[in-house]
Order: C-alpha cells, then structure tokens, then sequence
C-alpha cells in the first residue's frame, strides 16, 4: 500500500535526484497511511514522520529508494495551522502516538479521507453513502489497559516505561495521556514496593531477575481495578505487603494477580495465573452486559467508542425478532451478544478456544441462553452452517486487518443474508472485500467510520451492505 501510494506521488518524476544528508525547503501535502506527512521535492513523494499537512519546513533526506524518499523534519518554516504542542515529554520517541503534533480535528479529517480514498477507489463505493466519523469526546486516557515494562534506570531506581518504536528499549515514564488515569496511582504503589523491596527486574539478555511487566486493567463503567504483576517466577517476595500497599491505597482495587511467564519469549504474558488478592477478574458493563476481564481475556481498549461503534453495527443489523444472526470473528461475543435480546437465534463464530471459553461464559453471564459459539475457523465454519442449512438473516463480519478474503465471501454471498454489517479495522482490506461482495451482488448501503484509538493512525469502519435482488 504505502509503495503505491509513494509510486503514485511520484509519477512524472524524473530519475532521483535527492541525496542522502540534502536539505530541501518544501510544503507538506499528504499523509500517508501511516500517518506521515508526505511532500514534493523535484517531483520525488518524501516521507516526513512528524510532520503535518501545511507545515513548511526545511526537510533533510535520510534514505532514498527506486522512487521515493524517507526525510527527518529539519526545521519548520511555517507551522500549519493543524499544528498543536504536544503535550507529552516523550511523544516522538515512544511508538505510542502518531498524532500528538496535529489537532484532533485535523486528525478525524485525515481519518475520514483515509476511509472515503480506500472505499471509492478500490472499494467502488459511492462516496455518498459515506456518513461523517465519529469522533471520541475524549481523546486522551481512553485506554482501558496498560502493559507497561519493568526497568531500571540510571540512577538504578526501577521504573516502568514505554518501548521506543520497533524496539526493546524502555523509555521510563511514570504516565500516558492514552492511558486511564486509575493507573497512575496504582503505578506509584507498585513502584514503591518493588523500590523498596529492591525486587529483581528481568533482563531479557540473561533471563534473569524476577520483574517483567506491570499489568493493569481499569473497568470504566463500574470504576474497578486490576493489578496484574507479570514476573519470571511462581511467587514474589513480599507479595503480601504489595497487596497491602495495594489495598490500602487504592478504593476501586478488586483484584490482584501475578501472571507468570519464565519463557524466554516477546510475547508479554505466560499462561498460568495465581490470584494474590480477589478473584482474578474485574467486570465492566458494554451495551447493558456485564462482561468479565481477566489478564488473559480479550476486551476493547476504548469502552466508550466500543459501545457507539456496537450501537451502529445494531442500527445498521436492524434486526427484528425471530429473526438469525451470526456474529463471524466474534472474539469473547461482544458484538453479537449485545444484540441477542433482538433475535431469535445468534451463532458466534472464532478461532481462538480461549476467547470461545470467555463468550460461553458472557452469554451464561448476562442469562441469555440464545447463543451457541463455534471454536474454527470462520470459512470452515461458514461452510458447515450453510450445509446444515443455517439461513442467516443478517451476519456480522469483524474480521483481523487481513480482512475476510475470497473463501469466506463466497460462502457467506451464497447464504444469501438480508443484511451483512461489515466491521473493519483496516479501510484498503474492507474495499478490497466490499468489490468481492459487489460482484456476488451485494450493495454497500451505508458506511460509517468510527475513531476508536485516537491519537494514532488507525481507524474502524462499519458498511452496512444488502443484495441487490
Ligand atoms: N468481534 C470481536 C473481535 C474482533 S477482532 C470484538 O468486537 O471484540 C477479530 C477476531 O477474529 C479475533 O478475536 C481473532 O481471534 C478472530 N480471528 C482471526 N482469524 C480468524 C479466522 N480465520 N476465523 C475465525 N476467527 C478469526
């Protein structure tokens, strides 16, 4: 995507001309999809990180390639009137936030441009029936979860941190505007204990030292707290008085847990858990359903926008009821269960067994006894249930960045659902899928896109699509 979206800034270029270590004075323009800024020099597509569309500035080139440049921003001649101050220390050298430098009003703008370009070009979609996004009310603190590395800094005090970009760095800081706020005191807390109990920290080099992550959790709705400690051993020295450092100062604490994982491995958490305090889950409620959240349970960072983004999916299902729903790619049913109530059947659809477990238990949960959840693959699945001669009403399709792919669409066009509401989380996978969906004779009939991780480049959108006959 980004070599065609550079190939095609470029087009008319002549042979490259730009040297590594040049400076050149030039305008941003674009973004790409990553949210770059992008700019014109001598006809060659440079990539700017950092800069902001309407910024002039003096742009030196770092690295060139066929026919497109990367560039650092030198110095900024006139700032753009989306430029705002960022208000974090370390944004720019954490691979946290893509936008902290623009307003979040020029933000949406890239946002919505990003969904309409990909939809109508690739997608076909008239851009009519593209509504405007929906923004957060609050872009900052919004995330619901923190897994923050342990380390220890030059003055050998032990800190948590963020990774720098595409690395195992830490950067210590003690704080995150993307972050729920509930985490800083229970940061300082842990901090104190570890500090004060001079406990290990890993290195992952030697795999050795004990901690490896602060783990935490925040359930916005009921304002209930998880402190996960996620450490290379079965049990910590001194646990006893974390918990009650923990307790003492924290109202809304409901549960303390130490995940262990000895491996030596990059994937943050291990598969064991042994609860020091609380029964090793915090419950938060999305659209009216209660829903648990373990360390190892999957659950959307943004409640607030996941509960809009599920209240469009519901308006576009526009369900009624008796009638059969299948939530395809359902993680822990979310999605589908918050519509239960409206139909009469819903088959939730996933891969991974675990997340399979956690929707059983959902709908067990919230007392609906409607559901049934397969554990396989969504095509595979797809293929047993039209063979069955299971006659879908609408389904929901929320698939991985990959989008669905030719298979699936296949099988679900010959199903021939009322209504497919389509949930993306990658607008360039999402167009490629509603053309394959258009040639089976399915319309797309509304498309909204939805912000669910400001302050970074992604972007969902929900398309309602129905067939044509
Ligand atoms: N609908 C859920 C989760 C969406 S994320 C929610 O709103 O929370 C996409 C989900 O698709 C993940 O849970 C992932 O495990 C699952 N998945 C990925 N590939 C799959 C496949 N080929 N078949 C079925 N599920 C798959």
């Amino acid at each position: 995507m980004v070599l065609d979206f550079f190939e095609e800034m470029s087009k008319g270029a002549d042979i490259l001309e730009l040297k590594k270590n040049d400076i050149y004075t030039s305008e941003i323009t674009d973004y790409t999809i990553e949210g770059s800024g992008v700019c014109k020099i001598d006809g060659v597509a440079v990539f700017v990180p950092g800069a902001c569309v309407g910024d002039k500035a003096e742009i030196r080139i770092l690295k060139t390639a066929k026919n497109y440049a990367y560039g650092k921003l030198e110095k900024l001649i006139e700032a753009s009137k989306d430029r705002t101050e960022s208000d974090c220390i370390i944004s720019g050298k954490c691979g946290g936030c893509t936008f902290r430098h623009i307003s979040y009003e020029a933000e949406l703008q890239f946002k919505q441009k990003r969904v309409t370009d990909a939809l109508v070009r690739i997608g076909g979609v008239d851009s009519e029936i593209i509504e405007d996004i929906i923004g957060c009310e609050e872009p900052d603190h919004y995330r619901n979860k923190a897994q923050l590395p342990i380390t220890v800094d030059k003055d050998g005090k032990i800190r948590v941190g963020f990774f720098a970009p595409r690395s195992h760095r830490v950067i210590p800081l003690d704080s995150c505007a993307l972050q729920s706020k509930a985490f800083e005191l229970a940061t300082e807390v842990f901090l104190e204990w570890a500090n004060s109990e001079k406990i290990s920290v890993y290195d992952e080099k030697t795999h050795s030292g004990i901690l490896r992550h602060l783990y935490l959790r925040h359930a916005k709705k009921t304002d209930e707290l998880m402190v996960c400690i996620v450490a290379n051993a079965d049990k910590l020295r001194h646990e006893k008085r974390l918990v009650s450092m923990l307790t003492e100062r924290l109202g809304n604490l409901k549960t303390v847990v130490l995940n262990i994982n000895q491996e030596k491995t990059n994937v943050i958490t291990g598969k064991k858990c042994r609860n020091l305090f609380g029964d090793g889950y915090i419950t938060d409620e999305l659209c009216g359903l209660k829903f648990r959240i373990s360390p190892l349970s999957f659950y959307q960072v943004n409640r607030d926008q996941a509960e809009r983004l599920y209240g469009i999916a519901a308006d576009f299902a526009d369900l009624k009821q008796g009638e059969n729903l299948i939530d395809m790619y359902c993680g822990t049913g979310t999605i589908g269960l918050s519509m239960a109530d409206r139909v009469g059947s819903l088959i939730g659809v996933e891969i991974i067994p675990q997340a399979i477990e956690d929707a059983k238990k959902n709908a067990a949960d919230n007392k609906i006894s409607n559901a049934e959840f397969i554990c396989s693959n969504a095509a595979q699945a797809a293929k047993q249930l039209k063979d069955r001669g299971v006659c879908p009403d609408c389904i929901v399709l929320d698939p991985p960045r990959k989008g669905c792919g030719k298979e699936l669409i296949e099988i679900v066009s010959e199903m021939l659902p009322k209504r497919i509401v389509y949930v993306s989380c990658d607008p360039a996978t999402l167009a490629r899928d509603i053309k394959l969906f258009e040639e089976k004779g399915f319309t797309s009939k509304k498309a909204v896109p939805v912000d669910m991780f400001p302050r970074t480049c992604h972007v969902e959108t929900v398309v309602l699509m129905s067939h044509s006959i």
